[in-house]
């Protein structure tokens, strides 16, 4: 009577005539991409739905537990705008949601399932009792069989008062069929007697994933369920438990595996990056949801980009595909340098700050301008410290640079652009891009040249470098006049000291 009262209050708490999702990770101190997709999937569910999102830790495989994963898994969520509207910090109406938090409830409910029918104590130890089958498709799995169901319950009893260690398991008819829907694969059905009894409390007396999932999706009440497809051959059994306690099933959406190439799995394990890997490798938290959006999930259009407010007016479940996505860095490559190229410009700045700054230290140097460079150009923020460390210090350089077929430039014509521009330059008035651009302009004109032929050396002399962001103006613009002026001198005379030794070996000749 006094549990009763329990069970009822518990029933009671579960929210009803809302749609309700739940991310449900466990704390593996990372956050996989293929995790990201269901996180973003199962929220863009809920917010096209009108429904609730919430987040539940599910830690009770306490080998696996890492410390400091459940801050990872907040922060991946936060970074990513995926808010939740029930969880472990926020609270609810159906907590804790933290699965160790939850043993009772647990315990508990496995008793009762076990007076309905549906589970029994098993008093075998690791290894006993797991035999052979083969399906009728010649396929061999191993099976739990044992006598312990029969048991009876001063024979349970007797063993549990003598400090014996048990499991409680699923207890699965042998006879009939199992059917259970899912959104993406359909209805699926299987006979009874392929399905094994599998552990649902432990020794130590927590839930293994096969009970919790079922349990705490239906007392916080939970009418979507998403997650990866990994969890599809066991949705059979799930059922069982949700009919033997007399609970209405979910809608199941299991979503398939992201690949690395069309045989392996992505994964962690063997090197493929994570959500935190791929921002230390310089990508956008909004791009990669974007992109992770898109891996098994069609629009059904041609628009590619997408914000996460407009994905959550677009989407539809139906749009998930049932065949794995493989994820394709150069197709995120891509992505990452649009969401970079439509920032706005003080943002770009900000973003790209710490990066330039990683290789130009001198303070005067104004990151807000090598960030405008930057930014149409940019595919990933890593690329950026390698890219601008010139700015900084002009490094030696080859002096064949500046020899430029399409430009007609030579190292001849390219020391007397050098010295041409360096006196013009020293005594232009104001030290501006179009001032600058004048100037030099205006010394093609004297000489007969292309433009190209006169910011083309130009550019290399203030960078060292045959490919810089920006042109020769935009350079010498931010260098300033002191540091422009040094470093064509230092052209000038490495050009002149070139011609000196190549006449030279002439009239040896
Ligand atoms: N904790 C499970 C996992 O991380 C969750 C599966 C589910 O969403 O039900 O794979």
């Amino acid at each position: 009577m006094e549990n009763q009262k329990w069970f009822d209050e518990m029933e009671a708490r579960i929210p009803k005539g809302e749609v309700r999702t739940r991310f449900a990770p466990s704390p593996t101190g990372y956050m996989h991409i293929g995790n990201l997709r269901t996180a973003l999937y199962t929220w863009l569910i809920a917010k096209s739905m009108g429904g609730k999102f919430i987040l539940r830790i599910e830690d009770t495989d306490q080998e696996r537990f890492v410390e400091g994963a459940t801050e990872i898994i907040y922060n991946t969520l936060r970074t990513c705008h995926l808010d939740w509207q029930e969880g472990p910090d926020v609270g609810g109406p159906v907590g804790p949601y933290i699965q160790t938090e939850r043993r009772e409830i647990y315990g508990k409910y496995a008793d009762l399932l076990i007076e309905k029918g549906g589970a029994y104590r098993c008093f075998c130890k690791a290894d006993e009792g797991t035999v052979p089958v083969t399906l009728p498709n010649g396929e061999v799995i191993k099976k739990h069989q044992c006598s312990c169901a029969s048991l009876s319950k001063e024979e349970v009893q007797a063993r549990l008062d003598a400090g014996e260690p048990c499991v409680i398991r699923q207890k699965i008819p042998q006879e009939g069929t199992t059917t259970f829907s899912d959104v993406i694969f359909g209805d699926i059905t299987v006979p009874n007697n392929e399905l094994d009894e599998n552990v649902l409390i432990k020794t130590d007396g927590l839930p293994t994933y096969n009970f919790a999932n079922v349990v705490d999706d239906h007392l916080m009440g939970i009418t979507h369920v998403v997650r990866g497809s990994e969890y599809l051959s066991s949705a059979p059994k799930y059922n069982l438990l949700y009919q033997a306690f007399g609970w209405e099933i979910p809608t199941y959406v299991h979503c398939s595996p992201v690949m690395r190439d069309s045989q392996h799995k992505m994964s962690k394990r063997h090197g493929d990056p994570s959500f935190e890997d791929l921002l230390a490798q310089g990508y956008l938290p909004e791009a990669i949801l974007n992109y992770v959006a898109l891996l098994g999930w069609s629009p059904g259009g041609e628009q590619e980009i997408f914000s996460l407010e407009e994905l959550a007016r677009v989407f539809d479940v139906h749009g998930i595909s049932k065949s794995p996505a493989v994820f394709d860095m150069n197709k995120l490559k891509w992505m990452n340098a649009e969401y970079i190229k439509a920032m706005p410009p003080e943002q770009f700045a900000a973003v790209a700050e710490p990066y330039i700054r990683q290789t130009v230290k001198n303070p005067n140097l104004d990151t807000a301008r090598i960030a405008a460079l930057l930014q149409p150009r940019t595919e990933v923020l890593t690329e950026i410290p390698e890219k601008v460390d010139f700015f900084d210090e002009l490094e030696p350089y080859p002096l064949h640079l500046y020899e430029h077929k399409k430009s007609r430039v030579n190292q001849e014509l390219a020391l007397v652009v050098l010295k041409y521009a360096r006196a013009v330059l020293a005594d232009l008035i104001k030290w501006e891009d179009e001032g600058i651009h004048a100037v030099l302009v205006a010394i093609a004109g004297q000489l007969g040249v292309k433009n190209a032929a006169v910011m083309y050396p130009v550019r290399i002399a203030v960078s060292g470098r045959a490919v810089t962001p920006g042109g020769a103006v935009e350079l010498c613009s931010i260098l300033g006049r002191e540091e422009t002026l040094f470093r064509l001198k230092a052209g000038i005379l490495a050009l002149t000291a070139e011609r000196t030794i190549r006449n030279e070996e002439e009239d040896d000749f």
